[in-house]
């Protein structure tokens, strides 16, 4: 008995950490479904696919950590049952796991699609970095790439490939890029600094099926929903995610848009937690359940299970963060913008260095930063409060004065 921990990406890793540095002396069990020692995901689409970053340095924390911290590894394992009644989960390969606590931090997955040639040679997803190597390998011969989703991950693939000289194509289904994450503001940006850089990008259009090149089963051209045909060699979808909730639902957990969890990250069941990207948890500061896909969302409910599965009271109330990497652009974004009704803008988007700021009311509830650090550092001090709108706009007050 201990605690089960299912799920080997940043959450799962770091609540490893997090149970041993509040004195957690138990069995700790690390069930993580890749075969690789947890990593980091973001630099995936990023440094890693563009060849600047070797496997090696993605690796969250080298082996030695697992066995100093006396953690039972399990890679390449998936836990397919789980029965909280026993306090027992079920491997695939048949073994079973007695547990405390179980934590589940299943993260997402990418949303597939079938569709006429979606089982061609050259077709990619990205997730893992069994993906990224995949994709790696076919862009050694590549020409041609189209991208299938001009979200985040789309748009960071198109421009590492762009940055590598590839001809590339972003298609995406709405009448803007990001347009689950940013506002039309910040969508437009983001679409001319890819059109300047060269990338082709078609908003309202998506995908009706791929074609092989002759004879073959590898990818040669793709026909989008207006009839139009773009020759590529390597296609790369990245139309979002779903929070991996299959395991908390066959064992009767509620789940809502990821597996709903109380500020402590506890599920509707006993000895049952979750972390993460699975997660749908209660924000104060919007007054809304919200899900994110985020890293630092990971280490901060990863820290508060921490402590109280080591039996010290912790709740989670960090502001969401999120970066985001296009050729030498950084976008840092604090909070959530789509809670906001009224934008104010500091610096100018024509240099490159900016600081959207959203409000409701006088409330300010998100800011995005591209190349302005120092406005990112102040917005995560100043999300959640009234703030006013005039020293924000002025790009000669120093926002340090507001906090
Ligand atoms: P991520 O952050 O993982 O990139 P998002 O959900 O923010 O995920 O972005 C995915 C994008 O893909 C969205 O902008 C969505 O409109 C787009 N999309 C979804 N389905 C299709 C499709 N069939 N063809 C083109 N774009 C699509």
């Amino acid at each position: 008995m201990g605690v089960v921990i299912v799920g080997g990406g940043h959450a799962g890793s770091q609540a490893v950490a997090e149970l041993r540095r509040n004195g957690y002396e138990g069995t700790i069990d690390l069930v993580c479904g890749e075969a690789s020692l947890p990593y980091e995901r973001p630099p995936l689409s990023k440094e890693f696919l563009a060849g600047r970053l070797s496997s090696e340095r993605l690796l969250l924390r080298p082996a030695s950590f697992y066995d100093q911290q006396s953690v039972n590894l399990h890679l390449g394992v998936r836990i397919s049952k789980a029965l909280p009644s026993r306090q027992v989960v079920e491997c695939a390969n048949g073994r079973r796991l007695s547990y405390d606590s179980l934590v589940l931090a299943t993260g997402s997955s990418p949303i597939r699609l079938s569709f006429e040639g979606s089982d061609l040679e050259g077709v990619h997803y990205l997730r893992t970095i069994d993906d990224a190597c995949a994709i790696k390998s076919d862009l050694g011969n590549a020409k041609r790439v189209l991208i299938v989703g001009g979200g985040y991950i789309g748009l960071e693939v198109a421009a590492s490939c762009r940055s590598m000289g590839l001809e590339v194509t972003v298609l995406e289904l709405q009448d803007r890029l990001l347009s689950r994450v940013a506002t039309p503001f910040m969508s437009e940006f983001f679409r001319e600094l890819h059109v300047n850089r060269g990338i082709r990008v078609l908003c309202g259009m998506g995908l009706t099926r791929l074609e092989p090149a002759k004879g073959t089963r590898s990818v040669a051209k793709a026909i989008d929903t207006n009839g139009g045909v773009h020759l590529a060699d390597l296609v790369v979808l990245g139309i979002g995610v779903r929070p991996q909730t299959g395991l908390a639902e066959s064992a009767g957990l509620e789940c809502n848009n990821g597996v709903l969890v109380d500020r402590n990250c506890r599920t509707s069941a006993d000895h049952i937690w979750a972390i993460g990207d699975c997660t749908n948890f209660p924000s104060d500061l919007y007054g809304a359940r919200v899900r994110l896909e985020s890293v630092p969302n990971a280490m901060e409910q990863a820290r508060v299970l921490g402590r109280n599965l080591a039996g010290i009271d912790a709740s989670s109330q960090a502001t969401p963060c999120f970066w985001s990497d296009h050729f030498e652009h950084k976008l840092q974004t604090v909070g959530l913008s789509r809670f906001g009704d009224e934008e104010v803008l500091r610096g100018c988007p024509a240099r490159g260095s900016f600081c959207l700021f959203h409000f409701s009311g006088s409330t300010l509830v998100a800011a995005d930063a591209v190349n302005s650090r120092r406005e990112f550092l102040a917005a995560r001090r100043l999300v959640g409060r009234q703030v006013p709108k005039g020293v924000l706009e002025n790009p000669s007050i120093d926002l340090a004065s507001l906090i």
